[in-house]
């Protein structure tokens, strides 16, 4: 199994309904609702050694924000749902909450809701609900032949930090910045959008194949200072968009400091497949399947 091959059984079964975006778009009497769950899951994607609970809690929202984001939505309202670990004491969900409910008065999001339980070891599962005006949420599968491909901020940073456990690349990792005034700027801008949280080379395919189409990297990746290009094309949790656009659309090269930088070109071509300037590329970034 792995998440790919697991996410396109389930959009098959009888009942499943519009899967394969960041979020669920549900029409509303106006606008649109937006609606995403993550799972963050202690062994998996942190690990209690090295991972401070306000940074846990900061990151369970941040993945949340960063679908809305990708959607082109609004965040409004969280529900967190937690299943606590014998090794949860009082002061630790303290802290997880604080670092999350940081995050949600920055971004004014409300707390509105949630379960708790208990479970061997910690899970935490968050829905995120956001808002956008019908017919402009960006979706995967809107990518067209000749479309420039962008990406937002640096890429590895994160991957770098769990390889140095220290420093800024370290704060990439654990505090991810959803791009939610970014998403909002793209709104009748870009044909298609995700976010980068798996890895931009596997995150790419993934738009690809929604968009059915192939896709061309050309030039330097805008990489984190100290990260590979390798950590920047799999690296993973870097929580940057990924997003295309007509060539006739002017993208700035920054939106309010973050660097927007034009990484290649889509192509009519076997659906997902990816090249870097002109060679085959290998679909590298992380699946929760493929780990221990
Ligand atoms: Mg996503």
């Amino acid at each position: 199994v792995n998440e790919l091959s697991l996410i396109r059984k389930i959009r098959r079964l009888k009942g499943a309904r519009g899967i394969g975006d960041d979020c669920a778009v549900i029409p509303m009497t106006s606008g649109n609702a937006l609606l995403t769950t993550d799972l963050l899951i202690e062994g998996v994607h942190f690990e209690r050694e090295t991972h401070k609970a306000s940074d846990v809690g900061w990151k369970a929202l941040a993945r949340g924000l960063s679908d809305i984001a990708a959607m082109g939505g609004e965040p409004r309202q969280c529900l967190v749902s937690l299943a606590l670990a014998p090794w949860n004491i009082a002061r630790w969900v303290d802290g997880f909450y604080r670092g999350l409910l940081a995050l949600a008065q920055r971004e004014r999001v409300a707390l509105v809701g949630g379960d708790v339980s208990r479970a061997p070891q910690f899970v935490c599962d968050i829905v995120v609900v956001g808002t956008v005006p019908s017919g402009a949420q960006l979706l995967r599968s809107g990518a067209r032949p000749q479309d420039a491909i962008y990406v937002s901020g640096e890429l590895g940073g994160a991957g770098l930090g769990l390889a140095r456990r220290a420093g800024r690349a370290w704060r990439r990792h654990v505090r991810p910045e959803p791009r939610v005034a970014l998403g909002k700027f793209l709104r009748g801008r870009a044909t298609a959008a995700m976010d980068v949280s798996d890895g931009l080379a596997l995150d790419l395919h993934r738009l690809c194949l929604e968009s059915g189409v192939s896709a061309e990297l050309e030039g330097p990746l805008p990489l984190f200072p100290g990260a590979t290009r390798a950590q920047g094309l799999g690296g993973g949790d870097d929580y940057e968009l990924l997003f295309t656009a007509p060539l006739s659309t002017p993208i700035p090269a920054r939106l309010r400091g973050l660097r927007l930088t034009r990484i290649g070109r889509i192509r009519q071509g076997k659906p997902g497949s990816l090249s870097d300037e002109g060679r085959p590329l290998r679909i590298t970034g992380w699946d929760p399947f493929s780990r221990p």
